[in-house]
């Protein structure tokens, strides 16, 4: 199995730590990967797309071409966490829209990319999520929500009446960062799915 990580900016490194370490708690054999150029999308069987600044992250998937690659993967798995999620939307809010941002428009959920306002930029949540039988504590930081979901999306939790965690197919969107802790229990969702 190859997973290959957006290494274009962002949390990169952890997000290669945690899969790596998932794989080992399962044994399994798998590659994790950066990608930072054209031509790595194809060989890989899922991919990361990581938090940090989706305006920047969208503009440089854009220019290296690797968001067409993406778009044209058809039914690969993806784990985009927070600015992944923002990425991951077909319809963004003011924000996105004014600041004309590109999106991936995959997976149908409108989404607010700061949510939470500035008083919270960050803070942690025991989030219950459909999948796992007891409570995940999850890191938000500067975190986007879904703010609408077209009926091919499966809530997976909510938070402040928000929701931060859904899947369409073998897209899985996060609002918070699952790569800043130990717990690996989505990771391993995310293993199954691939
Ligand atoms: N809200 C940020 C954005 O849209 C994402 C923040 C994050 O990834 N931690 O770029």
């Amino acid at each position: 199995m190859r997973i290959g990580v957006i290494a274009i900016q962002g949390d990169v490194e952890e997000h290669i730590a945690s899969f790596r370490k998932a794989l080992g708690e399962r044994r399994e054999r798998g590659q994790v990967i950066r990608i930072d150029r054209k031509g790595v999308i194809p060989s890989c069987d899922a991919v990361v797309i990581p938090g940090g600044e989706s305006t920047t992250i969208g503009r440089l998937l854009e220019r290296e071409g690797i968001a067409d690659e993406i778009r044209g993967s058809r039914d690969v798995p993806i784990f985009a966490t927070c600015a992944g999620l923002v990425l991951l939307a077909k319809h963004g809010d003011e924000q996105v829209m004014r600041t004309g941002q590109p999106l991936l428009g995959l997976m149908d959920i409108t989404v607010n990319r700061n949510a939470f306002g500035r008083q919270r930029e960050s803070f942690e949540a025991e989030l219950s999520l459909s999948f796992l039988d007891r409570p995940y504590n999850a890191v938000f930081i500067r975190a986007p929500a879904i703010t609408e979901a077209g009926s091919r999306v499966e809530v997976l939790g909510t938070y402040d009446n928000l929701i931060v965690a859904a899947r369409q197919g073998k897209m899985l969107a996060l609002a918070f960062h699952p790569e800043l802790t130990d717990d690996t229990r989505i990771h391993h969702y995310f293993l199954d799915i691939i």
